[in-house]
């Protein structure tokens, strides 16, 4: 994105302290996806980078990696494949848990949705830890396909997310608009 597009996207997050625990200080897109402009800006920029990477999937991480992912994809020209908290998906799905603060997590994706000749842009809001991101490179990579990216709009870089996924991107780049 250029420096322009930049400082409009930045614009449209909106800080929310001690949500939704003390401390915390969270990242709320919603003013951005109200914003045509903005969400267009972002929308064409991730789908530019679902293009160069030559990925034939968007998967998104529930919730907001949905939001984002959807349309992407369709402006992309690819499809789309949804990565959910366990026990959403009535099909026969692929699991992986991983560790949150306090206790364990679980994501699971539809087996049939991804295939060996896939390559797969993974899409998200928002990288924090990275707990979520490492877990969704291993499922993508267990049913099968390749991941060929992974863009998110924003890295909460103090939280040390991307050396934490270094080791499991191996050569996938991860782009943080
Ligand atoms: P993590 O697994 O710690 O990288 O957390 C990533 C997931 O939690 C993403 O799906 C984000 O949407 C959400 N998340 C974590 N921290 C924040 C935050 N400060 N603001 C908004 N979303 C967050």
């Amino acid at each position: 994105v250029s420096a322009e597009e930049r400082e409009l996207l930045l614009s449209r997050i909106r800080d929310v302290a001690d949500y939704p625990l003390p401390g915390v200080m969270f990242k709320d897109i919603t003013p951005l996806l109200a914003d045509h402009q903005a969400f267009t800006v972002l929308t064409d920029s991730l789908a530019r980078i679902c293009t160069e990477r030559g990925a034939t999937k968007v998967v998104g991480l529930e919730a907001r990696g949905f939001i984002l992912g959807a349309p992407v994809a369709v402006r992309a020209g690819v499809g789309f494949v949804p990565v959910r908290k366990a026990g959403k998906l009535p099909g026969a799905t692929l699991a992986q848990s991983y560790e949150l603060e306090y206790g364990t997590g679980e994501i699971e994706v539809h087996a049939e949705d991804l295939d060996a000749g896939d390559r797969v842009l993974i899409v998200d809001d928002v990288l924090a830890t990275g707990g979520t991101a490492e877990a969704s490179l291993q499922l993508v990579r267990r049913a099968g396909a390749q991941v060929a990216g992974f863009a998110v709009l924003l890295e909460l870089g103090f939280l040390g997310g991307r050396e934490r996924l270094t080791p499991s991107l191996e050569d996938v780049p991860l782009e943080a608009l």
